[in-house]
């Protein structure tokens, strides 16, 4: 486990003992050295970055430091709108999109002071599990450059096992927050739908997407939910539930707290050393006290092609802004208006998008409507209703992030359907609205790290990032937690 964690560096600033200016220029080093290699950012921001730090810098010298987060350098996925910073989706068709507004989780960050390093890669869109559908190339694995870091939030979970920021924040449709954090070896939360504002993240599937923070440790998680969560009136979705103290609450015993095991994730194509991993903190968690109850979610099964008829279309209706006219690329040389339509979203699409596009309308259309948007909205009120009977019975369930470690660049790129089955274990829980948490558990025979998932009741994110604390301080001493990744 890294030392560069938020709570250490923080305590060090408060004690003036670090300096948030020369944490700053440690990181543009660290990125000067491997950012070439890595393609974690999209954009970097030097400039903005380093008069944040000088700011922080004041403040920590004063004894006024506006959070925990005051001095602490950031990556933001480039969906999300930062003001006067160019934001491009990593498609070409934002190439030149510069906002003017901060999206609600940068504003709330800005205001506890943190320093942005830039705006990480990511699939165009946030479309897909390996970050390869990026327009501004693949953003490669910190512990095996020959491999995919993960999606589509793969350069914000890159850049956080590199060390080329400190935590970053992404977004999650499917699995796009966990499935990098577990490839790449660092911790990632989904929250619950509606537990952070998505106002001025870029949409994908409007009632998917959720925004979370990627980090070091679970205590690091723990504590930029503090800052992001909560009601916000610019997101009708966000819900007024008070925002615990996680960083608090954390701290509580596991003992006699019960946790959920289904027997059939453990039978659906896992590679052996996921599941020995897994197997492996099961018992590290029965040590703490907490009891294993099998549970049962028969219609997660459905998880995939449910996600893949919802997602479409809600992403068909929401690229469909994208003309050419308002914002965004715009086709030159069109003889008619309609022309100019095709031919901007021609030219600015990618293959992945318009694949959606294509799906997405068809499951909408008359005559088909019902036979695959109705029915998968039902088969989603099943599965939801499956996580609910499954969590009343226990704290928490535990699962695999993924089938398989971090594959290699180009071993599924060129076949959807497979992509499309990284995301086995987490779309349904997207589909659910139920927090998870994802975080390593050990490491393959390739040394490839492991993820594990915590998906909890929801507005539970509590009880998620209870259990992952544990567990991390209960395995601090684990041989595998030395292991660094080859950009260190
Ligand atoms: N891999 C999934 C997809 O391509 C999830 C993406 C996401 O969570 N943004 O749809």
């Amino acid at each position: 486990m890294t030392e560069n964690t938020i709570i250490k560096l923080n305590k060090k600033i408060v004690q003036n003992e670090g300096s948030p200016v020369r944490l700053y220029q440690q990181v543009l080093k660290k990125i000067d050295n491997i950012e070439d290699s890595l393609n974690a950012f999209v954009t970097i921001t030097p400039k903005e970055g380093l008069a944040q730090a000088r700011e922080s810098e004041k403040r920590a010298k004063e004894g006024k430091l506006k959070s925990k987060l005051d001095g602490i350098p950031v990556g933001i996925k480039d969906v999300f709108c930062t003001r006067h910073i160019r934001t491009t989706a990593s498609s070409k068709m934002l190439d030149d999109f510069t906002p003017a507004y901060d999206a609600t989780v940068v504003k709330k960050l800005k205001d506890a002071g943190i320093a942005i390093v830039g705006k990480n890669n990511c699939d165009a869109w946030a479309h897909g599990a390996s970050t390869e559908n990026s327009d501004y190339g693949v953003t490669k694995n910190p512990w095996d450059l020959t491999r995919v870091s993960g999606g589509s939030s793969g350069g914000s979970a890159a850049a956080v096992a590199a060390e080329e920021c400190i935590f970053s924040i992404g977004s999650d449709t499917g699995g796009s927050i966990r499935q990098p954090a577990a490839f790449c070896g660092v911790v990632g939360l989904k929250p619950t739908y509606g537990r952070v504002s998505r106002y001025g993240l870029i949409a994908m599937g409007s009632s998917l997407d959720c925004v979370g923070p990627i980090t070091n440790t679970t205590e690091d998680a723990a504590l930029v939910m503090e800052t992001i969560a909560g009601r916000d009136e610019k997101d009708a979705t966000t819900v007024e539930i008070e925002v615990p103290k996680y960083t608090e609450k954390i701290q509580n015993s596991i003992r006699g707290k019960k946790i959920g095991w289904v027997k059939e994730f453990f039978q659906m194509g896992v590679d052996k050393d996921i599941t020995e991993a897994i197997e492996k903190a099961k018992k590290i968690f029965e040590i703490l006290g907490a009891k294993f109850v099998e549970v049962e979610l028969p219609y997660a099964k459905y998880g995939i092609p449910t996600y893949y008829i919802i997602q479409t279309a809600e992403v068909s209706s929401n690229l469909g802004r994208y003309d050419g006219i308002k914002y965004g690329f715009n086709a030159k040389n069109s003889d008619n208006l309609i022309e100019h339509y095709f031919k901007s979203r021609d030219e600015g699409f990618g293959a992945e998008a318009k694949r959606r596009i294509m799906l997405g309308t068809f499951v909408l259309s008359a005559g088909y409507y019902d036979a695959y948007y109705n029915k998968a909205m039902k088969v989603r009120t099943l599965i939801k209703k499956d996580f609910n009977k499954a969590l009343d019975k226990v704290d928490v369930i535990l699962s695999p992030v993924t089938p398989t470690t971090a594959f290699k660049i180009g071993e599924k790129s060129q076949d959807p359907l497979q992509m499309y089955l990284a995301d086995v274990f987490t779309a349904s829980i997207n589909l659910a609205g139920n927090p998870s948490l994802s975080l390593p558990c050990g490491f393959d025979k390739n040394r490839l790290p492991i993820g594990m998932q915590i998906i909890g009741k929801h507005f539970d994110e509590e009880s998620v990032l209870n259990f992952g604390y544990q567990y991390e301080k209960a395995t601090e001493k684990e041989i595998w937690r030395q292991y660094k990744p080859v950009t260190s």
